[in-house]
């Protein structure tokens, strides 16, 4: 497993290729997104980013956001409701867990997807290449609540 730090490096000289400034507060954004594992929104980054770099823009940040997914290093959880979520920790395809009532997301453990992707593949003659799996449910939290 690459180290953060390493993965940081390499996506900003990504970024830098693409003709992207890099600033200060850029940079900011791109170390929440990756080092964070509760799935952040944008919205929730703006607000993290904003207490270092309070005059950061909402829409510094969703530019960001779709840089990363142009250059495949973060992966959307979209929501109809349109509060899409985030994973730049683990920017490949993997299953979450979704709290119905207080919208926590995880990653659960999960040993059989490879199996199930290969069972996909040889029932249909598809080559799967990705997939998108959520569970929804309340998570123990909210179950005492
Ligand atoms: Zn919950
Ligand atoms: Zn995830």
């Amino acid at each position: 497993m690459q180290s953060s730090q390493s993965r940081l490096d390499a996506i900003v000289a990504k970024l830098r290729q693409q003709k992207f400034r890099i600033t200060p507060q850029r940079v900011a954004i791109l170390k929440i997104f990756l080092n964070s594992d509760e799935h952040p929104s944008v919205e929730r980054v703006y607000e993290q980013v904003r207490i270092d770099f309070p005059t950061t823009s909402l829409a510094t940040v969703y530019k960001t956001v779709n840089l990363l997914k142009e250059i495949d290093e973060i992966l959307e959880i979209g929501f109809v409701d349109g509060r899409n979520r985030y994973d730049g920790n683990k920017p490949y395809p993997h299953p979450h867990l979704i709290c119905m009532k207080c919208k926590t997301i995880m990653d659960p453990e999960v040993s059989s997807l490879d199996h199930l992707t290969a069972e996909v593949e040889q029932a249909s003659g598809y080559r799967i290449l990705s997939h998108q799996l959520e569970f929804f449910g309340i998570c123990p939290a909210c179950q005492k609540k």
